[in-house]
């Protein structure tokens, strides 16, 4: 049973918890907080609210309308495992404080009308995600000394990796170049760390599948969670990196969820497992392509008809596009294909009806994940309303086509700016039901444009000293 806001009251008793410490998403997905002593906190702020200048969070409201309000959202209570004396966790909704209206720029209010959208259509009542984050673990640089430190972990084909702990000359046990995935321990050095993390995440409430080392030598992982609704999912995701985050910290080490921090190795997707329910059918079953369904094909057609639009939201930083290139098990192509792991839609291999889905592996952990799950259910929808066909199957490694039989396959966005653009382009499919608003859309272009493309154009790169110093 979801927590009332009684339940949460009397659940911060029982624990003796000496603060509520209040979690709420900017724009950009990453989390904000504040603390209050318990003794402030009351039922009544699940009502009332509490007020926050929203002027200084990225992507927010401009200074002469600054003025929001947070509203804690009772059902996501829980001990925040971090913090040393027993605190209360609510992730909170940002709300307008005249209107009450939830605030357009929320992504969790954007999740939350996803899920009321597709509830409208009638094609069905739940949408499920299960996202496989992978991230790269290195050592903590305020723990490091000597040459090997974690900051150079920039270019493998150069020789200079980090395998996430502190290194020295013939040093055994590296994963050797593209074999992490995955040697036992000592050769995963990682087993200790992940366990760590998956125990923490088990006691927020998370449930976890499985945790590997993934594929690149540098300290990557892999936790997989069980997959849930949209927005539990979004919370989901963000206490799934709150979590790797602050364990890798207290253990000297430093996590990263960038795309692709190595060049030359493979970078950390963060592949989408998807599928629609309707009255706990599961409704990508069929006996189609893959042993799916005529509309999980239409889903499929829509991912991919917006796919270029989809990649400012589901690859949104510039890094994204240094990892989609080809031979590093990220898709650069857009095809679908049971079996191929370089084709952008997977269909898993499996027997059970309940288990059909379409596995989306454009996607990154740079991904704020309720505005990315939103855009791809949004893209999914769109395909089944307008019957929007897939295409053929590609069963072939798509990294070993000639350049003349890539030439009618679509490709991913090649850039950040790429991805703005298409979705200046292409949004229409994100503004039914109100779910995304052209503020939304304007505003996430122009931030990611000024903030993050600009900024990276303008600045040389160490590349561009190797190329043209000389020069
Ligand atoms: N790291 C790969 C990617 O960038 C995926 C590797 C895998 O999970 N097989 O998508
Ligand atoms: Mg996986
Ligand atoms: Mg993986
Ligand atoms: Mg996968």
């Amino acid at each position: 049973m979801p927590m009332t806001p009684k339940d949460v009251v009397a659940f911060a008793q029982e624990k003796q918890c000496a603060f509520v410490d209040y979690k709420f998403l900017d724009f950009v997905g990453i989390w904000q907080h504040f603390t209050t002593p318990i003794r402030e906190f009351s039922e009544d702020i699940f009502e009332e609210g509490i007020g926050f200048d929203g002027s200084s969070i990225r992507g927010w409201q401009p200074i002469h309308n600054s003025d929001m309000l947070i509203i804690p959202d009772p059902t996501t209570a829980k001990i925040d495992p971090f913090v040393e004396q027993t605190t209360l966790s609510l992730i909170c909704n940002i709300v307008d404080p005249i209107t009450r209206e939830g605030y357009s720029r929320d992504p969790r209010f954007i999740a939350r009308k996803a899920e009321a959208y597709l509830k409208s259509t009638g094609i069905a009542d739940t949408v499920y995600f299960g996202p496989e984050p992978e991230c790269f673990v290195f050592d903590d640089v305020r723990y490091a000394s000597g040459p090997n430190e974690s900051f150079y972990a920039v270019d493998s084909v150069e020789g200079i990796w980090n395998t996430g702990r502190q290194e020295y000359p013939n040093l055994g046990y590296k994963p050797r170049h593209k074999e992490g995935y995955f040697p036992c321990a000592p050769t995963d050095s990682m087993i200790d760390l992940r366990n760590e993390m998956m125990l923490v995440m088990q006691e927020v409430g998370l449930h976890i599948e499985c945790g590997h080392h993934e594929v690149a030598t540098g300290g990557q992982i892999e936790i997989d969670m069980r997959f849930d609704s949209l927005l539990k999912m979004g919370d989901n995701l963000q206490w799934f990196k709150y979590i790797i985050k602050n364990v890798a910290f207290r253990n000297g080490k430093t996590a990263t969820f960038m795309p692709k921090p190595i060049f030359g190795d493979n970078g950390s997707g963060m592949h989408c497992h998807q599928s629609l329910w309707k009255d706990g059918k599961n409704l990508f079953a069929g006996d189609g392509y893959g042993g799916l369904s005529k509309l999980a094909m239409y889903y499929m057609g829509g991912i991919i008809k917006h796919a270029k639009a989809l990649c400012a939201f589901t690859n949104p930083s510039t890094n994204s596009y240094k990892r989609l290139v080809p031979g590093y098990e990220a898709p650069v192509n857009l095809a679908y294909s049971n079996r191929n792991r370089s084709a952008s839609l997977r269909i898993p291999v499996t027997n059970n009806e309940k288990a059909k889905r379409i596995e989306y592996r454009t996607p990154d952990p740079a991904a704020n994940g309720y505005l990315a799950f939103a855009a791809m259910l949004m893209a999914g929808l769109d395909g089944i309303e307008n019957k929007i066909d897939p295409g053929q199957p590609l069963d072939k490694d798509i990294y070993g086509l000639s350049p003349e039989e890539l030439k009618d396959i679509p490709a991913v966005a090649g850039t950040l700016e790429e991805a703005l653009n298409s979705l200046r382009d292409d949004h229409a499919f994100l503004l039914k039901g109100d779910v995304f608003t052209e503020d939304v859309i304007d505003m996430w272009i122009s931030y990611k444009k000024e903030a993050e493309v600009d900024r990276v154009r303008m600045r040389p790169s160490p590349e561009e000293f190797a190329l043209y110093f000389d020069c």
